[in-house]
């Protein structure tokens, strides 16, 4: 298991193809991705890459509903919170799980998730976050995101949130908290969504995060590939 570290996307955590999407940046560098479309969160961040080990112990509990995985992905959920932390600027910070559908939560008997950040929130030095598992709700499941494009996954994922509590959401500063980050559209529609209610800011932290320099090339969509050319063209 390993932090991601440095060379990664300012915004969404996706780790830069080239050192030419270095220069020229203010504020951070951006991915190609995230300069062609303004992300509808704030920042992204995750503590390690999905693969190996970490996805191993993510699938432990997910899958195998091996319980006492979570305080040990509730430290590395805590690293990921602790980046973001600089750029809060609310005395109090709401603290978001992304949901489960209601069908996949009675079998699966707990919103990993929620086990995650309750294991992170567990060792909070100070009492900044609030977590509220009440403020999204999940209305219905996705079909597989595999296969499809950016703008497929978006339409497929429209509609799937809601906000149910949005008095709770309104001018306030938002943590989502989710396992994994892997092409981002999930957290993207509940940003976008909690953003619509009222939220200020929206802030993504995972466990781990699918990182594409990693994955194979083929998994990526024509449009994607584009993006990282330009960012590599500069
Ligand atoms: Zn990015």
């Amino acid at each position: 298991m390993r932090p991601i570290g440095d060379g990664v996307c300012s915004i969404c955590g996706e780790r830069m193809v080239s050192p030419y999407a270095f220069t020229g940046e203010l504020g951070g560098p951006r991915c190609g991705l995230c300069r062609r479309l303004e992300p509808t969160f704030a920042k992204a961040s995750a503590y390690g890459s999905y693969e190996g080990g970490l996805r191993e112990l993510v699938h432990l509990l997910k899958y195998e509903q091996v319980r006492p995985a979570a305080p040990v992905l509730g430290r590395m959920l805590r690293e990921a919170i602790a980046d973001l932390e600089p750029s809060f600027r609310a005395a109090e910070i709401l603290v978001v799980p992304v949901p489960l559908y209601s069908r996949k939560l009675r079998q699966r008997g707990f919103n990993q998730s929620e086990v995650i950040v309750r294991a992170a929130l567990k060792h909070a030095v100070q009492d900044r976050l609030t977590l509220d598992t009440a403020v999204l709700e999940r209305r219905r499941e996705t079909q597989t995101q595999t296969g499809l494009t950016r703008h497929q996954r978006r339409e497929n994922i429209r509609g799937a949130f809601v906000v149910a509590k949005p008095q709770k959401v309104k001018g306030r500063e938002i943590l989502l908290v989710d396992d994994v980050f892997t092409t981002g559209t999930t957290v993207s529609e509940c940003a976008r969504i909690l953003r619509r209610a009222g939220a200020s800011k929206v802030f993504v932290a995972t466990v781990a995060r699918t990182l594409k320099a990693d994955a194979n090339r083929a998994d990526l969509d024509a449009e994607e590939r584009a993006g990282m050319t330009m960012a590599a063209a500069g």
